[in-house]
């Protein structure tokens, strides 16, 4: 059977890997010149690492089984992370339970009701009640105002900026239902994971995989409409070409999929896709020395452009990037913030103003190299009553698939959920039985 996958995105290639296992002919299109989507990597100079900061925790079953099934099993790595906070311009380690109940900001009550807010919110299993409170509301009930002010503002500010207020309590129950599942509860530590070389490493060896069953990969190639073939199957067109496939599974965002989609195949509920997407600017710098011992540290400053501060280089290795450490500056807004707009210079010196703010004593000399990177659209806002406003996209030919993240309705945004996604679907897939 040949199926034509659209986006070489994790979920794109995972599918790819799967269905050529099971004897298909798999052709994917990727309109980017490399692999990856938002998962992609770069070229940073003296080493390549991930676009974004990526990591694997111990409880992503799924992503860690495709992972070994790839044969990628020795190339995992794991290890002990620290989590700090920047608060009133001072740096502190959350890292354990002692830590937590040492630290100065909170009092001991705000203490026991964050211990029970992480309990309790990593047990509920009913999330549809939490979509119609909001996370400022459902924290505020549960964790009380200290808390809230001192640790959890900062965190939804870090994560989200000013749109937090719009969003429901599900945004930090995922959070916490996937963060709790990172701490060995025999060593109160986090234990983090990532595969030796970055994502990169995972997207070679899928190509590899993929092209030595008779697969083919593309890069490069936007494919510009979808539509019925008259006797079956599909017609994917691109640059001018037109190419026939039995089957077709799209992975891009829904705006892309009406964009190019023939009126017949699908049918996108609510007619317009009325959800807001949030975007991310993250400058990373390279240093010669390391900024912060954590993995990350949330902050809300108001001074400081970047939300959060991730020092990769406490979880990778530094054999892996040169000697050099890699340091990620996020900062997450919705996607038509004009500052997405500036250009990267104007961008560096911004976060350049905040990182001196941060770091006082960091050298013009330690710095190598500060890159800006940034996705107009990462993921959708989960406002009030999000899983009733997302478009229900209703594939009207039994050729045609549509599989994407916009369908997580109850989850963060990872690749544990994207190759899990992915397992559901090839079991179901009619086709296939
Ligand atoms: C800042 C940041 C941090 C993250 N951290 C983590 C983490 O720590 N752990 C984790 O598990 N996940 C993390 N993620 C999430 C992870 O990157 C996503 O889960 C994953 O990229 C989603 O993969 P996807 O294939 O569904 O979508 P995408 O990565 O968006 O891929 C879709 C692909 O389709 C292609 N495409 C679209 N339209 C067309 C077309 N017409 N023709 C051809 N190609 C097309 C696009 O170019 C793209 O490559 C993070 C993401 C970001 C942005």
């Amino acid at each position: 059977m040949k199926i034509g996958i659209i986006g070489g995105g994790m979920m794109g290639l995972a599918l790819a890997h799967r269905l050529s296992l099971q004897g298909s002919m798999v052709t994917v299109f990727e309109s980017n010149q490399q692999l990856g989507g938002l998962t992609t990597y770069h070229d940073y100079g003296p080493f390549v690492w991930d676009r974004f900061y990526h990591v694997i925790l111990p409880s992503d079953t799924h992503l860690i089984n495709f992972i070994k099934e790839i044969g990628l099993e020795d190339q995992l790595r794991w290890g002990p992370t620290l989590t700090g906070c920047y608060i009133d311009q001072q740096l502190y380690s959350i890292s354990n339970t002692m830590e937590f109940l040492r630290f100065p900001p909170l009092t001991l009550i705000g203490k026991l009701r964050l211990a029970f807010t992480l309990l309790y919110g990593s047990r509920i299993e009913n999330w549809q009640r939490l979509e119609k409170i909001t996370v400022e509301d459902w924290l505020l009930k549960i964790s009380g105002r200290n808390t809230y002010e001192k640790l959890w503002q900062p965190l939804l500010l870090a994560k989200l900026g000013e749109n937090y207020k719009r969003v429901s309590a599900v945004f930090i129950w995922s959070y916490i239902k996937r963060l709790f599942s990172a701490r060995d509860s025999s060593l109160h530590k986090e234990q983090l994971g990532y595969v030796a070389g970055g994502y990169k490493t995972v997207f070679d060896q899928v190509k590899k995989l993929v092209c030595a069953a008779g697969s083919d990969i593309r890069t490069g190639v936007t494919v510009e409409h979808i539509a019925p073939h008259p006797s079956g199957g599909i017609w994917v067109e691109h640059g001018g070409a037109k190419e026939h496939f039995d089957k077709v599974i799209f992975t891009g965002p829904v705006n892309v999929l009406q964009q190019i989609v023939a009126k017949d195949l699908v049918n996108i509920a609510g007619g317009s896709f009325s959800v807001e997407y949030m975007g991310v600017i993250c400058m990373v710098l390279i240093t010669r020395k390391p900024l912060v011992p954590y993995y990350i540290v949330n902050l809300a400053d108001q001074r400081i452009p970047f939300t959060g501060v991730i020092g990769m280089s406490n979880l990778v290795s530094l054999q892996e990037t040169a000697g050099l450490h890699i340091t990620y500056f996020p900062k997450y807004l919705i996607s038509d913030d004009p500052l997405l707009q500036e250009t990267d210079d104007e961008l560096r010196k911004r976060f350049f103003q905040g990182l001196h703010l941060m770091f006082p004593d960091i050298k013009a000399d330690d710095i190598v190299v500060a890159h800006i990177n940034r996705a107009m659209k990462m993921q959708p806002l989960q406002v009030l009553n999000y899983s009733k406003l997302v478009p229900t996209v209703v594939t009207e030919h039994d050729d045609f698939f549509v599989l994407n993240t916009a369908q997580f309705v109850n989850n963060t945004l990872n690749n544990n959920t994207v190759v899990q996604h992915v397992d559901e679907f090839v079991k179901n897939a009619p086709f296939l039985k």
